[in-house]
């Protein structure tokens, strides 16, 4: 008998995506804003222009979350991973200052090149996503996005069990009113196609307490849904 050689997929899998999604180009990945300045009458620009020069000071994105991004390159690993994961692109990514954009040259002016993660940016996700790969449990990835996105670790959570839930929004609660008032629009339709659980809550006798997620829940909420899929902390022996 011929014995299959067992090898680790895991391992094969996760090293190149870390890889590739570092040294990929990122430019239909990211909502990018930006302005030109043209001169048509000194380049005599016909029926079209040509002369547009991107103002690389005037780059600016939306509001944008990455669970497309992940997915592209984690989309096959467990809920609690993919959260994970997530949570430290959204923490890491989502200013223009943490990408790399290149401008170039193109036949009706200067286009938007090729779009990565700045170095030191890079260095430090880079070192976040290992630790959620390489991490044994569920508890222990979503512990480590919690810490990389907030510096600590709520007592509430630390220690805890992740079970993926449906609940009722009638059920949740938040500790910060004045901030789930301040949400925009354009924060609520960001969220709107989110398929991951929502956030993590903490039983509170009757209800639930919001411990990350407030966006997302509060623009659900606003949006009328009636249940939402979060994970809910359990601590002790289950
Ligand atoms: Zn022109």
């Amino acid at each position: 008998m011929m014995a299959k050689k067992k090898t680790s997929t895991k391992k094969i899998q996760t090293k190149p995506a870390l890889e590739r999604f570092f040294e990929d180009d990122h430019h239909y990945n990211l909502l990018l804003n930006y302005v030109s300045g043209y001169d048509c009458e000194r380049y005599g620009c016909d029926q079209y222009c040509r002369c547009g020069i991107i103002d690389t000071s005037s780059f600016t994105m939306e509001e944008s979350h990455f669970e497309h991004l992940m997915k592209a390159y984690w989309g096959k690993e467990s809920l609690a991973t993919q959260y994970a994961i997530e949570r430290a692109l959204n923490t890491c990514l989502n200013s223009i200052d943490s990408w790399d954009i290149q401008v170039c040259e193109g036949y009706y002016g200067q286009e938007i090149g090729k779009c990565v993660i700045d170095y030191s940016v890079r260095r430090k996700l880079e070192g976040i996503l290992e630790q959620i790969l390489k991490a044994t449990t569920d508890s222990k990835k979503i512990e480590i996005c919690l810490t990389a996105e907030y510096g600590y670790l709520l007592e509430g959570v630390k220690d805890a069990q992740f079970e993926v839930v449906s609940i009722s929004t009638k059920k949740i609660v938040f500790g910060q009113l004045e901030y789930t008032k301040k949400l925009s629009k354009d924060i609520i339709y960001k969220y709107q196609y989110y398929s991951l659980p929502l956030g993590i809550v903490i039983p509170d006798g009757e209800k639930y307490r919001v411990v990350d997620g407030y966006h997302r829940l509060s623009g659900r909420i606003d949006a009328g849904k009636k249940k939402v899929k979060v994970f809910e902390a359990l601590k002790g022996s289950i």
